[in-house]
């Protein structure tokens, strides 16, 4: 893949209009842009009424072709913020192939100043955007934004939501004749709600004709402004009869479900499951064994924000890469940057051999935004560094580190959130008011509908994910006391290992990994293995720390336990009963090209989010987003074929194919 040119080549006019150079047109009417979107897409599907009728707790999703400088969506909000009623949640997907700069949105935001309430808060977490998709939470969670970045041809397809509006936007149809195209019109039908709209502002006939095909009945209306007519329709198909892999569709959901849900562990996946859910207007309770939440793996002093990518767009990469944005709007949006909770002080990644550099260069050489990543020379790289390295390599100016604990507790500031401390669920029963969650003698300890099984490689013990091939590997990370010179350091160095600037006096390098060793009692030879590592990343920091002079065996460190999987993916999603989904689909065993169509057997209401190894900074805040989706029945925050690669079922649908011998591998 290139992705080289990714963004808008925008011309600005005197009048400060943007026009597009790319497709030779105009993003919206000169006269007045915000108008016309109140006529053309709000007005002609009828939102402001449809909106008033909302009642608590039901969602509302818009989804539009072409976000360009996000006027739509900005009119949409501010409408919706004025007649929808509260506790009712809009989500908006849109589709971009060229975003625009930061730099060039925050000139468009300029031309609306009647909207700077909500351009404001939009323009606050967006950032050069790279290809993928984009989840923004808005407004306290009342609306999200889903940005899928690339050609809607290939994008729509991997969406998978239902949606009730559609902005059929993108520049004319004779600028641009390659998204105007039954293609897309099968793709809107195909992700249509029972009762969805449609406006465009063109009125060409071969797009009403291209719509009616697909299931919409259309007609024509008055345009804006000096254009006579427009188009405006209604979905009136019925849903696809393709196929669909039961045990990746969506279990069945009530369509206003009480919305109450227990978390089981209060280590980073929990916290962000449990933000997620409690900013869609849940209320939540979280289990933790511990006196406090973060006691494991999250619980280390700084945690490091590895981008770790693949210029091959493996799905390992687009996961990283889709959370690590994610991530990054998060932190900026609940912790301050005070020295303590977390610093965006930049990540250098350091080639470990010349494979590894050339690897490095083949991933500069896609073309992605600076404000990501770029490749930076020996210099350079002391420079940033502050101390010398032994080479050049990738720098992440976005990146950092930060005090997982402290990120947990703000997650779990939410005031739809109870922590309860000293609480160890280790079984789940199904009762007619939800599932309870038992302690050691059967005690039940909270109730609800809903359930996310958190526990790391501890959800082994809970029956309904002992099933998946969870594995603890041992970490231990070694605290150095800072000196006046090892201050110098400014960024996070990586390489096989890490080292962070100074936090409260110390560095911290890590960290081991080890399969054989389960316990957490820090030892001596994987201290000795740190400091190695830390040699490896800049002797002249080692030096400035003094290393030689250091006992090995006196040193600070920590030790804990993360789990992965046998694909290095994590698990997110809804469970089933394993052993009725061996039997139900056994014929996969004999014959993997069946396509059956009975229903998986799901555990109604319980789901899994675990596994995120040693990048639980990453993609711990887009997994929350994720099961929040699947329990919500909201767009899904990634492409239909991620959300796959990280869903429960995976693994299960693997063994019955493959023998069970060889269950969960990639
Ligand atoms: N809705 C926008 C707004 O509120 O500013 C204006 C949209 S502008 C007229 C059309 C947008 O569609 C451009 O940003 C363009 O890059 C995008 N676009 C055109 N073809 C596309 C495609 N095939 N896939 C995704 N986006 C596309």
């Amino acid at each position: 893949m290139n992705i080289s040119k990714p963004f808008a080549d925008l011309v600005w006019s005197d009048d400060g209009q943007p026009y597009s150079s790319q497709f030779d047109d105009v993003y919206f009417s000169r006269e007045s842009g915000l108008e016309e979107t109140r006529h053309v897409f709000l007005a002609n599907n009828q939102l402001a009424e449809r909106w008033e009728k909302l009642r608590a707790g039901e969602r509302f999703c818009i989804a539009e072709t072409g976000f360009g400088t996000g006027l739509n969506f900005l009119c949409a909000w501010q409408l919706w913020d004025q007649c929808a009623p509260p506790d009712t949640h809009l989500h908006f997907v849109s589709t971009e192939k060229y975003p625009l700069s930061a730099a060039d949105m925050q000139r468009a935001a300029v031309l609306w100043p009647e909207l700077a309430l909500w351009s404001e808060q939009l323009l606050a977490q967006y950032s050069d955007l790279t290809p993928g998709w984009h989840q923004f939470q808005l407004d306290q969670g009342r609306v999200t934004l889903t940005l899928l970045i690339g050609d809607l041809l290939d994008s729509l397809p991997l969406l998978d939501a239902s949606v009730d509006a559609w902005f059929l936007d993108g520049f004319a149809p004779a600028k641009n004749p390659d998204m105007w195209q039954p293609a897309l019109y099968a793709q809107m039908a195909r992700l249509s709600g029972p009762e969805a709209t449609l406006a465009t502002f063109t009125s060409v006939g071969a797009v009403r004709r291209g719509l009616q095909d697909a299931g919409f009945v259309m007609r024509k209306v008055k345009g804006y402004g000096r254009k006579r007519e427009m188009l405006a329709g209604k979905f009136a198909g019925s849903a696809s009869a393709a196929w669909q892999a039961p045990w990746y569709a969506r279990p069945a959901a009530p369509s206003l479900p009480q919305r109450q849900a227990l978390v089981i562990g209060a280590g980073l996946a929990g916290c962000a499951t449990a933000f997620a859910l409690a900013r869609r207007g849940w209320q939540v309770t979280v289990l933790e064994r511990h006196a406090e939440p973060a006691q494991e793996a999250s619980g280390n002093p700084q945690g490091i924000l590895y981008c770790k990518l693949s210029a091959h767009q493996t799905p390992l990469s687009r996961f990283v890469l889709s959370s690590y944005a994610y991530a990054l709007r998060v932190l900026h949006e609940l912790l301050e940057q005070d020295g303590r909770q977390w610093q965006s002080c930049g990540v250098l990644q350091l080639p470990t051999s010349d494979k590894e550099a050339q690897r490095q260069q083949a991933l500069a050489d896609l073309g992605w935004p600076d404000t990501l990543l770029r490749l930076v020379d020996q210099a350079q790289a002391s420079q940033l560094a502050g101390v010398a390295t032994p080479s050049g390599g990738l720098w992440f100016e976005g990146g950092g580190w930060v005090n997982p604990p402290s990120l947990c507790q703000a997650l779990l500031q939410h005031p739809n959130i109870q922590l309860l401390a000293h609480h160890q669920a280790l079984s789940l029963a199904a009762s007619e008011h939800g599932w309870q969650a038992l302690d050691h003698e059967g005690k039940i300890l909270a109730i609800a509908p809903q359930v996310v099984i958190c526990g790391a490689a501890d959800s082994l013990r809970l029956a309904p994910s002992a099933h998946l091939p969870l594995k603890a590997i041992r970490g231990q990370v070694t605290h150095l006391p800072a000196t006046t010179a090892s201050q110098a350091l400014r960024t996070v160095l990586c390489a096989e290992g890490y080292v962070s600037p100074a936090r409260l006096g110390e560095h911290h390098v890590g960290a081991s990994f080890r399969f054989d060793r389960l316990d957490t009692e820090p030892s001596q030879e994987e201290t000795e293995s740190n400091l190695e590592l830390l040699q490896q990343l800049s002797p002249a920091l080692a030096t400035s720390l003094q290393t030689e002079q250091l006992d090995p065996a006196s040193l600070p460190a920590r030790a804990a336990l993360r789990c992965t999987t046998p694909d290095y993916l994590p698990v997110i999603g809804p469970l089933v009963d394993a052993e009725v989904f061996r039997e139900r689909y056994a014929e996969l065993a004999k014959d993997a090209s069946r396509q059956p169509t009975t229903d998986a057997p799901w555990l109604a209401g319980l789901h899994v989010n675990a596994a995120h190894g040693s990048r639980g900074l990453i993609s711990a805040p887009l997994s929350g987003e994720l099961v929040a989706a699947w329990i919500c029945d909201e767009p899904l925050p990634l492409p239909r074929d991620l959300a796959e690669a990280v869903h429960p079922s995976r693994f299960l649908l693997r063994e019955l194919i493959r023998g069970r011998g060889r269950a969960g591998q990639a």
